[in-house]
């Protein structure tokens, strides 16, 4: 359960060492020839305390949602820019500036402190703000609180793969391969449990006559999902998808061969090099990376087309959670009259009675039996 961010103060210890020096060694020379304006006196202070400080006071908000960690330290600081972090790369983080400029940022010392629980301060996706230091390079400084991020749970630490997903793209093919509407819903499960907006993309229509899709796309659109029918060789419905991912922070989600990266670059051109430049990379090794990199659009979107995150397991999702991510199921859960009902053999159980009196369709029921139940 996500609680809200709360003010408060963090005591934070200081690395020996860390400290800057209290003052410019060569102020008093500034001083005397006049180079030293109005603002210094605001920056330095002279502190008779210096290394004697080993504490400090941070106003801001901590967040310890489901979000996990979001630092926002006050910061008057004009000199602080925003940025989105498109990918981690050990402890460098690489970070678009508003006006698209790529910036390698190290993270603050302070807020490496105060991430504790945290695996990564920062990760993938997040707004940051960052304090230049020449052309191209900075110094992360403070974290926006997250909203919508995918994470999973590993040796008992909440890991989060990427921030700030606006939506998650799910990418079956009509044919070649053919359409499995079972990895579909088990997509929509991951999508319900992260509260991401899903768009169900299906792709190489041109394969097949749509006309046979008509069953499949009405029982997804009923349940309030969007369908989009695709084709690049066709050209159906791709501008729509373009409006779709415009400005947005989007996940691809899909097996391998149903055509994303031809997909994503058919959304923008020059965008399939980079997205064939990381799959081949990767699908070499045994270990996927959930390493997530975020790709820019000239729309001002992003997407996140990452091998790891694509299979988008079932991460953290316990069985009895399962049929309460079934828009179809979860109503008739609280008219089961058993209250440990695994609704798959009970009898009298609602929801294989909704099943048989046609109220729940039964190749659905079938991808939530498969997902408790996997054989
Ligand atoms: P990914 O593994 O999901 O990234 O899939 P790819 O983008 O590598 O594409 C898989 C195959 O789909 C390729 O052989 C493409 O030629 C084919 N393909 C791409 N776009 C279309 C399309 O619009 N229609 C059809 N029929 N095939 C397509
Ligand atoms: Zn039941």
């Amino acid at each position: 359960m996500s609680k809200k961010p709360r003010p408060n103060k963090i005591r934070t210890e200081f690395k020996k060492n860390y400290q800057q020096r209290p003052r410019d060694s060569n102020w008093t020379r500034q001083f005397r020839d006049g180079s030293l304006d109005d603002q210094s006196a605001s920056h330095q202070r002279v502190s008779g305390k210096g290394d004697m400080t080993r504490h400090r006071t941070i106003q801001g908000q901590t967040s310890d949602s489901e979000e996990g960690l979001s630092i926002e330290l006050e910061s008057e600081d004009t000199s602080v820019l925003v940025g989105r972090v498109l990918k981690v790369h050990g402890l460098e983080c690489v970070v678009v500036s508003q006006s698209g400029v790529m910036v390698r940022c190290a993270v603050r010392q302070v807020l490496k402190s105060i991430s504790t629980d945290a695996r990564h301060v920062v990760v993938a996706g997040d707004v940051v703000g960052y304090r230049p230091e020449g052309a191209s390079q900075g110094l992360i400084v403070s974290v926006k609180p997250r909203q919508g991020v995918l994470s999973r749970t590993s040796k008992g630490k909440r890991h989060i793969l990427v921030a700030n997903v606006q939506q998650i793209l799910i990418v079956a093919s009509a044919a070649q391969p053919d359409l499995k509407a079972h990895l579909i819903d088990r997509f929509l499960v991951t999508a319900e449990q992260a509260s991401r907006e899903p768009i169900i993309v299906v792709y190489k229509v041109d394969l097949i006559d749509p006309a046979k899709l008509q069953p499949l796309v009405g029982v997804y659109s009923q349940l309030g999902y969007r369908v989009l029918l695709t084709s690049a060789t066709q050209g159906w419905s791709i501008d729509r998808l373009r409006k779709i991912v415009a400005g947005k922070h989007s996940v691809v989600a899909g097996q391998s061969g149903v055509g994303k990266s031809s997909l994503l670059n058919a959304i923008q051109e020059g965008l399939a090099l980079r997205v064939q430049e990381v799959s081949s990379e990767n699908m070499k090794g045994k270990h996927t990376t959930t390493t997530a990199e975020l790709l820019p659009l000239d729309s001002g979107g992003y997407l996140v087309d990452t091998p790891g995150i694509r299979q988008l397991e079932l991460w953290d999702v316990l069985p009895p959670e399962v049929s309460g991510l079934f828009r179809d199921i979860r109503p008739y859960v609280n008219h089961c009259r058993f209250p440990d009902c695994q609704h798959l053999h009970e009898v009298g159980c609602a929801v294989l009675e909704a099943v048989a009196n046609g109220h729940i369709d039964p190749r659905r029921y079938d991808s939530y039996v498969h997902l408790v139940q996997p054989e």
